[in-house]
């Protein structure tokens, strides 16, 4: 196989490295996470299931299923690493790696993960999805796209709402969905609320 070479070693692993995490994530977002929010079951079965722990689901879980979902939005990514690989096969691997990491961290809420404040300007500032959004994107299936990149989201939204408005009955549908996980949402605000009422 011949190499695309950048000049040093270290850029071309870098490189490779972002392409497979930036542009893996475009793929993966717009090519499987949208199209099955606004058409398909799946994934809104398995990633989107209230019954279980989504620790559960998208690091132990060996439900064919939930392997199914996690491994149909990790083809874009795998498909990225080999063509990456022509520009450096270390700095390839190390995006999947990456990746991989980012899916078992920014599912860290329920654990008990809490991004330090100075970490959160850092990420802000990169785009880049801390567990406590995509931990939003569980409690309501409507808001925060992107896997590991913010920017994802609005055009995300943007795709969903325009796909959805080709077909009334998957809209009404969506309408009802989202307004069930407001209520639910407001609901556990009044729990938490009334539960820091009681302990202090
Ligand atoms: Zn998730
Ligand atoms: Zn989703």
């Amino acid at each position: 196989m011949n190499t695309i070479s950048l000049g040093s070693p270290v850029f071309s692993a870098l490189a490779a490295t972002f392409i497979v995490l930036l542009v893996g994530d475009f793929a993966s977002t717009f090519l499987y996470h949208v199209p099955q929010h606004a058409w398909g079951k799946l994934h809104l079965r398995t990633h989107h299931d209230k019954r279980r722990s989504y620790w559960d689901h998208a690091v132990l879980s060996r439900d064919p299923q939930v392997l199914l979902d996690g491994l149909l939005g990790a083809v874009p990514y795998l498909a990225l690493a080999v063509l990456c690989s022509r520009i450096s096969i270390y700095g390839a691997v190390a995006g999947l790696l990456l990746g991989q990491l980012h899916v078992w961290w920014r599912h860290t809420t329920e654990l008990g993960w809490r991004t330090p404040a100075w970490f959160v300007r850092v990420a802000r500032g990169i785009g880049l999805v801390l567990p406590e959004d995509h931990d939003g994107h569980h409690r309501n299936p409507e808001i925060e796209f992107g896997d590991i990149f913010r920017f994802y989201d609005a055009p995300a939204r943007a795709t969903i709402a325009f796909c959805r408005s080709l077909d009334p009955k998957r809209r009404a549908a969506a309408l009802r969905r989202a307004a069930v996980a407001r209520r639910r949402e407001a609901a556990a605000s009044m729990k938490r609320r009334k539960m820091v009422k009681q302990t202090s």
